[in-house]
C-alpha cells in the first residue's frame, strides 16, 4: 500500500520529507526511499527496512534539494529489498517516480517495453510504468505531462504517483486513481502526501485529489487537471486535526496510547449524537435515509479483518434490535463470487482506513446491482466515505498501530447507535429498552477509563502466559465475535497462534488441543449466556486447560474456575463488547512487549490494506 510524501518549496526538501516518511510508516515499511532534486541534479537514495534505516543510510551525504519525492514501502510485486524499494529511476535516469497502488497490466507493458530493449532494474510494477511514460514521451516527443496522461489511459489497476524530472527543477507531477493523494498548500510551497499527517505542522489547507486527476505542483502553484488535460478547479478544505493527534502523546506505542484513548475517543464519537436524558440518538446519515434503512428487505456487512468482527457484533445488534436478517461477508469474498444483491438491500461497508481495496471494489459491485452504501469509516474524506451513499464516521481521531483497537469500539458505538435509531423507528424495539441502552451506552466510556486503571493486572497475566505457542479465545453471543478478536489481536503482535470459537462449537474439534499447556481466555461476562459458559469452563477444566476469564463485577462463581481471571464493570450484552475487547486488546499488548515484538509494526502485516 505504501505512503507517499512530495515537497517543492524553500525549506529544505529532504528533511521535511524524511520527517513525512516516519509519519507514514503506518502504511508500509518494507523499504524506503527518497528523490532529491538540486540544481538540475537528480538523485535517489533508497534502503530495504524501515524509514530509520534510510536515515542512517543518509548520513553524510549531501542532502541538499530544493524539490524531495519519499516512499515507504508495503511490497505487492516483488520482495521487500534495496533494488525494489522506491523511487525508481527511468531508463534515461531523468525521471523518477514513487507509486502507491498496483499496476495490473504491467506484464503485458513490460513485455511490450522488453521488446523495444528496455531492462529492468526492480521486478516492480511501478518501474514498467515509468519507463512506459518516459517510452511514451520519447516518442510522442510531447510534454512529460501529456506522456502521463496517455500511459495513465493504458493502464488498470490503482496508483497515486509521484514524478520528477531533471530538466523540471521546481515541478512534482502527481496522478491518482484509488490510491489517496492529499495536497497541503503552503505560503509558496506545496506538500503532496498519502495523507496530512506529514504536513499537518506547516499547513491545514488542504486538497484532495480525485481519482483521474493529476496534479502539477510548484511552490507558487497547483494545477489540476483530468486525464482530458482539462483544468479542475481545486477544492480547498480546512482541516481540524492537531499534529498531537498522531504522536505517541507520552506512551512506549501507538497502540497502547490508542488503547488508553478508548475513553475519549468513544465518547467523541458518541458526542452530539446520543443525548440519554433527552432520549435521542441524532445521526444524519440514519435520519435522511430511514425509509430505506428501516424498510431495507436485508442488510449485508462487508468488511475485513477487526472490521469484520465488528460486522458480526453488528449483526446480532442489528437482528435482536431492528428484526432485519443480516449476513456478513469478508469482502474479499464477496467480490469474487457472484453475490445476490437486490435493489433496496442495504450495504454496511465498515473500514477504519476507508481505503480497504477488497470493500471498495466489493461496494462498486453491489451499487451497481442497486443497493444501497452506508460507510461506517473511521478516516475522514477516504475513498469508501466518498463512494457510500450515506455513513457515519467512528471518529475515533487517526489510528497509527497496525492493530486495530480504538476504530473497533468506535466501530461498534456507531454500529449500536445505529441498530437502536432504526429499531425505535421501526417499532422492533420498546421506547423502555431503548432508553436503557441509550444510558448503557453513554456509561461505556466511563466504565472503560475503569477497566483501564486496571490495566497491570493484564500485564501479570500476560508475563505468566507469555511463552505458551497457543491460545483459544471463547465466547458465546454477542462475546463470540470478541473471542475471534481478541485471537486475531494476539496473533497480529505476540506471533503466538490463537484461535477464537464460540464457545460450545469448541466441542466439535478445538476440545482436542487441550491439555495443561494450553491458556484458554474465556469471554464469560454476566449476559443470558452466562450459565452455558459456565459449563464450558467446567469441561475445559475437567481437560486441565488454563483458564483465564473475563468476568463481570460481582461474578462469584467463574474465579473459582480460573486460574487468571480480570474483572470489568457490569452492562447490558448488548454493549458488552465494547467493554470485554479491552482487556483482550491489553493482553496481546503486553504479551508483544513482553516478546520483544514492535507492536506498532509487526512483520508482514501494515494498517490499511490498500491491495487485494
Ligand atoms: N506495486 C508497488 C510495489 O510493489 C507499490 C506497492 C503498493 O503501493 O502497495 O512496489
Amino acid at each position: 500500500m505504501c505512503g507517499i510524501v512530495g515537497y517543492t518549496g524553500p525549506r529544505q526538501a529532504y528533511p521535511v520529507v524524511l520527517k513525512g516518511l516516519k509519519r507514514l510508516e503506518y502504511r508500509g515499511y518494507d523499504s524506503s526511499g527518497v528523490a532529491l532534486l538540486h540544481n538540475g541534479k537528480l538523485s535517489v537514495h533508497k534502503k530495504k527496512g524501515k524509514v530509520a534505516d534510510l536515515e542512517e543510510e543518509m548520513i553524510g551525504k549531501d542532502l541538499t534539494a530544493q524539490i524531495a519525492i519519499g516512499h515507504t514501502r508495503w511490497a505487492t510485486h516483488g520482495e521487500p529489498s534495496d533494488r525494489n524499494a522506491h523511487p525508481h529511476l527511468s531508463a534515461s535516469g531523468k525521471l523518477a517516480m514513487i507509486h502507491n497502488g498496483i499496476i495490473e497490466n504491467y506484464a503485458l507493458i513490460k513485455q511490450e517495453l522488453s521488446n523495444k530493449g528496455y531492462t529492468f532494474h526492480s521486478d516492480t510494477d511501478t518501474e514498467v510504468l515509468l519507463n512506459f511514460i518516459e517510452d511514451i514521451q520519447q516518442n510522442n516527443n510531447c510534454s512529460l505531462e501529456e506522456a502521463i496522461r496517455i500511459a495513465l489511459k493504458r493502464v488498470t489497476g490503482a496508483y497515486c504517483i509521484l514524478l520528477v524530472h531533471q530538466d523540471n527543477p521546481d515541478t512534482i507531477i502527481a496522478a491518482r486513481k484509488g490510491s489517496p493523494l492529499v495536497i497541503g498548500i503552503g505560503k509558496g510551497e506545496h506538500f503532496l502526501a498519502s495523507d496530512a499527517s506529514p504536513f499537518i505542522e506547516y499547513t491545514k489547507e488542504v486538497v484532495y485529489v480525485n481519482d483521474y486527476e493529476l496534479a502539477i505542483v510548484k511552490p507558487d502553484e497547483l494545477i489540476l487537471k483530468n486525464l482530458g488535460n482539462e483544468k479542475v478547479t481545486p477544492y480547498i478544505q480546512q482541516l481540524d486535526i492537531e499534529l498531537a493527534a498522531i504522536e505517541k502523546g507520552g506512551y512506549d506505542h501507538f497502540m497502547l496510547k490508542e488503547i488508553f484513548e478508548q475513553p475519549s475517543t468513544i465518547y467523541d464519537c458518541l458526542r452530539g449524537r446520543l443525548d440519554a436524558s433527552a432520549g435521542t440518538i441524532t445521526m444524519s446519515g440514519i435520519s435522511e435515509h430511514i425509509e430505506q434503512l428501516k424498510n431495507a428487505p436485508r442488510i449485508m456487512i462487508i468488511a475485513c479483518g477487526t472490521s469484520w468482527h465488528a460486522g458480526l457484533v453488528a449483526e446480532y445488534m442489528i437482528e435482536e434490535l431492528c428484526r432485519i436478517p443480516v449476513e456478513v461477508e469478508y469482502a474479499s469474498e464477496f467480490r469474487y463470487r457472484n453475490p445476490i444483491v437486490n435493489k433496496g438491500d442495504v450495504i454496511i461497508a465498515i473500514s477504519q482506513s476507508g481505503e480497504t481495496a477488497d470493500t471498495i471494489v466489493a461496494l462498486e459491485k453491489a451499487k451497481e446491482n442497486g443497493a444501497f452504501i452506508f460507510g461506517v469509516v473511521n478516516a475522514v474524506g477516504s475513498s469508501i466515505a466518498r463512494i457510500s451513499h450515506a455513513g457515519a464516521y467512528t471518529h475515533a481521531g487517526p489510528e497509527i498501530g497496525v492493530a486495530s483497537t480504538k476504530a473497533f469500539t468506535g466501530q461498534l458505538a456507531v454500529l449500536c447507535m445505529m441498530a437502536l435509531k432504526i429499531g425505535m423507528k421501526k417499532g422492533t424495539i420498546s421506547e423502555e429498552r431503548y432508553k436503557k441502552l441509550l444510558v448503557e451506552l453513554s456509561d461505556v466510556p466511563e466504565k472503560v477509563a475503569s477497566i483501564l486503571k486496571n490495566a497491570d493486572e493484564i500485564k501479570t497475566i500476560a508475563e505468566k502466559y507469555k511463552d505458551a505457542n497457543d491460545f483459544l479465545f471463547l465466547g458465546r453471543g454477542y462475546n463470540f465475535p470478541v473471542a475471534l478478536e481478541g485471537a486475531l489481536k494476539l496473533k497480529e503482535i505476540s506471533y503466538i497462534h490463537a484461535e477464537g470459537y464460540p464457545a460450545a462449537e469448541m466441542k466439535h474439534g478445538p476440545i482436542a488441543l487441550v491439555d495443561d499447556t494450553l491458556p484458554v481466555v474465556f469471554i464469560a461476562t454476566k449476559d443470558s449466556y452466562h450459565e452455558k459458559v459456565v459449563s464450558n469452563m467446567q469441561e475445559i477444566k475437567a481437560r486441565k486447560g488454563m483458564i483465564i476469564s473475563i468476568i463481570t463485577d460481582g461474578d462469584t462463581v467463574s474465579p473459582g474456575l480460573s486460574n487468571d481471571y480480570f474483572s470489568i464493570p457490569e452492562a447490558d450484552e448488548i454493549v458488552a463488547p465494547i467493554l470485554s475487547v479491552v482487556p483482550l486488546q491489553l493482553l496481546a499488548y503486553y504479551v508483544g512487549i513482553l516478546k520483544g515484538i514492535d507492536v506498532d509494526k509487526p512483520r508482514n502485516l501494515a494498517k490499511s490494506v490498500t491491495v487485494e
